[in-house]
């Protein structure tokens, strides 16, 4: 049992478990019955350049992270995977009370296998040489970690701070990372499995805080000279922020955001059911709060009665409620805030499209205490409607219609938004011709999400998505600084 599994929950900076320097403390409540999850440290700037100043010795000194070999970088990794699995239980339970969904347990494997698959890489990792350009000279290609990360998340799925870290980790960077406010306890327990799996002292540090929805701290990380790389994940309004405050001190950002996914079928589908199965999954996983969400749902003109139908059937096996139980498909919103924010995007919805499902708080005692949406359905909705270009981070799916694969094409790229997209078609050059010109960095072909698990593939956004990647060895490389090293041998 992870010690960090009590309800009084403190900060990690350099191997300590502290609190707040002035004592300030915040509660999290479960978005679905209002009962305490924790209280933990608020943190204020003085705080984090605490942290900051551990993160850069940890990295600076002589015998620091970055001097370890792979090996020994990669041990600690591997044992950390198996740690995580071992307290499966205990991090299920902490993400379900604090993001409010069922059916964690794959959040918990999935970073294990990312903790196990950058042990494997890292030890794989080789630089380049240049051997043949001069006889009496020889080039180096090396690769160096880029040193102080920051590391900021979103609240949707904390546990995706073990794949920032744990490329970051491979690198040989040191971090401070600020978990969203809602979300910080699995974060903390992640932060205790490294400590238990022998990451030195200030390798990992951790520091929660809601003051201002944690832009304090976050802002405080994103303007310090002590660090040299921000990773991001949260909306695309936030980071314009970060990267204007993060302008003063000229450092590295890969920025994982916000998304608008076009979920296109065509109608030459071989499996209308799979499709229509897929599509209610693909905006209902997390409830919509998933970047990765397929909240445009483009059905060919011919098709779109027949597949409605399907689709109506699938919404009506949503099952809202208590995420501890087996039978729940889909929890609450993360907060009061996140259920405002949706329902003034439904009320602008009613005057832009027809409604065809939901659109309202569900009726029932056991939705009293949570901060529960109906699953939302709006039909008949134009490309050009703010319910069709922006992210609303719920359960509410947009229903469009096309003429043609290129027609297809020309409404998915009409967004600001370019992180994911999918295409259901058994005709192989609309599938090919849909995949090359979409501008998003995650392409379906007649599936939707399922086949995000494949091992080693980069995820990350094109336009208002974001920058840069993780997972994959591209996720390895945004942690690496290049250095050319040229050698005169004329001289030796
Ligand atoms: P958010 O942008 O509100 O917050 C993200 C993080 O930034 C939080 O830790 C927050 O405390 C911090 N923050 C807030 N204001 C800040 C500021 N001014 N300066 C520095 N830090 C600040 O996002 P959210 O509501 O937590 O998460 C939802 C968003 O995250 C959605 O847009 C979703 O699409 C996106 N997301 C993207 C991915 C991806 O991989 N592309 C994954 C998950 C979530």
């Amino acid at each position: 049992m992870l010690k960090t599994a009590e309800r009084n929950r403190k900060m990690f900076v350099d191997g300590k478990w502290i609190d707040a320097l002035d004592g300030k403390t915040y509660e999290r409540r479960t978005p679905y019955d209002g009962e305490l999850v924790g209280v933990y440290p608020d943190a204020d700037v003085a705080d984090v350049d605490l942290a900051i100043g551990v993160a850069r010795r940890a990295f600076d000194y002589q015998k620091g992270w970055r001097y370890t070999s792979a090996g020994d970088r990669a041990a600690v990794l591997k044992r950390a995977s198996e740690l995580m699995l071992e307290n499966i239980d205990t991090l299920r339970s902490t993400l379900i009370e604090e993001v409010g969904q069922p059916k964690q347990e794959g959040r918990v494997t999935w970073s294990a296998e990312t903790l196990d698959y950058y042990s494997y890489l890292i030890r794989d990792r080789r630089d380049d040489a240049v051997t043949e350009q001069r006889f009496d000279a020889l080039g180096i290609i090396a690769r160096e970690p880029v040193g102080v990360v920051g590391a900021l998340t979103a609240w949707n799925s904390p546990l995706s701070i073990a794949h920032k870290a744990c490329a970051a980790l491979a690198a040989g960077c040191t971090l401070v990372v600020k978990p969203a406010h809602y979300t910080a306890g699995a974060i903390i327990q992640f932060a205790e499995i490294m400590q238990e799996a022998g990451l030195p002292d200030g390798v990992l540090n951790v520091v929660t805080s809601q003051r201002e929805n944690g832009a304090v701290v976050g802002q405080a990380i994103s303007a310090s000279h002590d660090v040299d790389m921000l990773t991001f994940t949260g909306s695309t309004f936030t980071a314009r922020k970060i990267m204007a405050t993060a302008a003063g001190s000229i450092k590295r950002l890969n920025l994982e955001l916000g998304g608008k996914s076009p979920h296109v079928v065509c109608a030459d589908v071989k499996d209308m059911r799979a499709a229509a199965s897929a599509a209610a999954r693909g905006v209902m996983g997390l409830t919509g709060q998933s970047c990765q969400a397929g909240t445009r749902l483009l059905l060919q003109e011919s098709i779109k009665d027949e597949f409605l139908a399907l689709l109506m059937e699938e919404f009506a096996a949503v099952r809202l409620g208590d995420p501890f139980d087996p039978a729940t498909t889909a929890g609450p919103l993360v907060s009061e805030e996140q259920l405002g924010r949706v329902s003034a995007y439904v009320e602008t919805g009613k005057s832009e499209a027809k409604l065809i499902l939901g659109g309202g708080r569900p009726e029932g005692s056991q939705f009293d205490r949570g901060f529960f949406f109906e699953p939302t359905i709006f039909d008949d909705v134009s490309p050009s409607a703010r319910i069709a270009q922006e992210e609303i981070f719920g359960p509410v799916l947009s229903i469009l219609t096309f003429t043609d694969i290129d027609d297809a094409i020309r409404i998915a790229n009409d967004t600001i938004y370019g992180l994911a997209a999918a295409v259901w078609t058994n005709d192989i050059n609309d599938a090919l011709r849909f995949a090359k010109r979409i501008r998003a960095g995650i392409v379906w072909v007649n599936g939707y999400r399922d086949t995000s698990v494949l091992k080693g593939m980069p995820m990350g956004g094109y336009k208002g998505s974001g920058i840069g990647r993780e997972h994959g060895r591209e996720g390895l490389d945004a942690f690496l600084e290049t250095k050319s090293i040229m050698i005169n041998l004329a001289q030796g």
